[in-house]
């Protein structure tokens, strides 16, 4: 059975749970990544740092020379300081703070994307404090349903997200009047862990129509952001171990119809970083119930909230054992009966001490970690930097 390149015999040396990143992956994505921008002269990656924010995971991702998406004035402070130059840097968010703001624009970063109307007139004002033009996007509600979680669908018109369409030309008008503000283009995001082409598809049909209407109105169009979303194998993570960017990208080189020189800024997070990252722990109990058998892990929730917050799957592999698999229910040791890995789950037979990886973690994984129940945040190793 494939298990993935692991180093089991550092591991058992090191304190669990950790998280454990397969540096090679990385690069071999970032690679595979640049190969399909290489395609397409005017298309741009910002990397969503949300989805990890660990800062070897950045460095690297900086040096390959990408910019970065932040949602938080923290996020933008962990991008500048981890290499990412502030012309390659944008944030979004409903919720920016003026000092996140104020932070924003003295730094100089590339782009504000904006998210209402209300924002749009806070930072004009900011930006006349500081005697400054603010560069801004404004961010569109598509109303393209994503075929996902609805906890990570974002595109929908009643949404916290973006702006309506029937807000738009009052929104853009107000961008172009205000004297600190230049405006630069448009923002989308229709949501996460995406596998269906057909929703990308449909977002460039969105973003083709506005142009169009836009462009019969005489206004700007300035630049496009079609967001993140694109999703990754969380089944089968040694057969599909990059996701499949080619198909990605194909699909907004066939479907969107821009001007020429029309710049196309992507902000992909989850498929850069999902499958080189694994949460390692080892077997506490193996617990035999009436009709059940519980492997109970040493990490929990608090290093992984994706089950339990969106019942989110990801494969669970012992790396100790080479026995028949057998079923069992895999759990966290935090007092919540939602702390649970996998239910029902094939694994090669457990027995307490066995270590165990849980794969595709490097998205949403370390970068959710709580200290709920007093547990520690969960430290990380590099497969270039093993002790
Ligand atoms: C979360 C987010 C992304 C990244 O989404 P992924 O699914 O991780 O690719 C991109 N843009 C915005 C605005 C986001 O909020």
């Amino acid at each position: 059975m494939l298990k993935g390149n692991f180093p089991v015999e550092s591991f058992e040396k090191i304190k669990t749970p950790f998280y454990y990143y397969d540096m090679s992956l990385l690069r071999r994505t970032l690679d595979r990544v640049k190969q399909e921008l290489a395609k397409s002269p005017d298309f741009v990656l910002h990397y969503a740092i949300k989805a990890n924010a660990n800062p070897v995971i950045l460095s690297t991702i900086s040096s390959a020379g990408f910019g970065a998406d932040c949602v938080s004035g923290g996020e933008v402070r962990a991008a500048l300081s981890n290499g990412f130059r502030p012309d390659a840097v944008v944030f979004a968010g409903v919720g920016k703070t003026d000092e996140d703001i104020l932070f924003s624009l003295k730094a100089g970063i590339a782009r504000f994307n904006v998210e209402s109307v209300e924002e749009l007139e806070v930072i004009d004002s900011l930006a006349a404090s500081l005697n400054l033009i603010a560069p801004v996007s404004l961010r569109v509600n598509p109303d393209v349903g994503a075929h996902t979680n609805a906890k990570i669908t974002t595109g929908l018109s009643e949404n916290k997200f973006g702006i309506n369409y029937e807000q738009l030309d009052s929104v853009l008008a107000k961008a172009l009047k205000l004297k600190n503000v230049e405006y630069k283009g448009l923002h989308f995001h229709i949501g996460s862990q995406i596998l269906d082409m057909s929703d990308f598809a449909s977002l460039c049909n969105r973003i083709n129509s506005l142009v169009e209407s836009l462009r019969a109105k005489d206004l700007p169009l300035g630049d496009i952001n079609v967001g993140g979303g694109l999703g990754v194998d969380y089944h089968h993570p040694n057969h599909l171990d990059v996701a499949d960017f080619e198909a990605y990208f194909d699909v907004f080189r066939k479907h969107l119809t821009l001007p020429r020189g029309c710049k196309v800024h992507f902000e992909l997070g989850r498929s850069i970083v999902a499958p080189c990252g694994s949460l390692i722990s080892r077997v506490l109990y193996v617990k035999q119930g009436t009709s059940r058998k519980f492997a109970i892990l040493d990490a929990s929730m608090t290093e992984l909230v994706r089950p339990a917050m969106y019942k989110a799957y990801h494969r669970v592999e012992n790396l100790s054992s080479n026995e028949s698999e057998e079923i069992y229910d895999v759990v966290g040791p935090v007092c919540e009966s939602s702390d649970v890995f996998v239910k029902e789950a094939s694994l090669d037979k457990c027995h307490r001490g066995d270590i165990v990886a849980v794969r595709s973690a490097g998205a949403y994984g370390e970068a959710m970690a709580s200290c709920y129940n007093c547990r520690p945040l969960p430290k990380s190793y590099f497969s270039d930097m093993m002790p």
